[in-house]
C-alpha cells in the first residue's frame, strides 16, 4: 500500500467496509508510515468536530439562495 492509496480508501476503512485483506495492509502501512499515521489522526478528528456541531445544531439553517444557486452551477458546470 502506498501513501496515495492509504488516502484513497481512508473512508471505506473509517466505514469499516475494507476487505479484510486490504484492511491488513492498510494497518501495516499505517504502522510504518508516520505521515499516514497523522494524515488519519487529522482526518478523524475532522470528522469528530464535523459531527459534533452537527448534533448541537438543533435546527439547519436555511441555505441561502445564492449558495444553492453557486451549487445548481457548479453541478451544470461539470
Ligand atoms: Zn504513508
Amino acid at each position: 500500500v502506498t501513501c496515495r492509496e492509504l488516502t484513497a480508501f481512508l473512508d471505506d476503512y473509517l466505514a469499516g467496509e475494507l476487505p479484510a485483506e486490504t484492511r491488513v495492509r492498510f494497518e501495516a502501512h499505517l504502522a510504518v508510515c508516520v505521515n499516514c499515521h497523522v494524515y488519519l489522526a487529522q482526518y478523524q478528528e475532522t470528522i469528530e468536530l464535523g459531527r459534533r456541531a452537527f448534533v448541537e445544531d438543533d435546527e439547519t439553517p436555511a441555505m441561502p439562495d445564492d449558495l444553492i444557486q453557486a451549487i445548481v452551477k457548479s453541478l451544470k458546470d461539470e
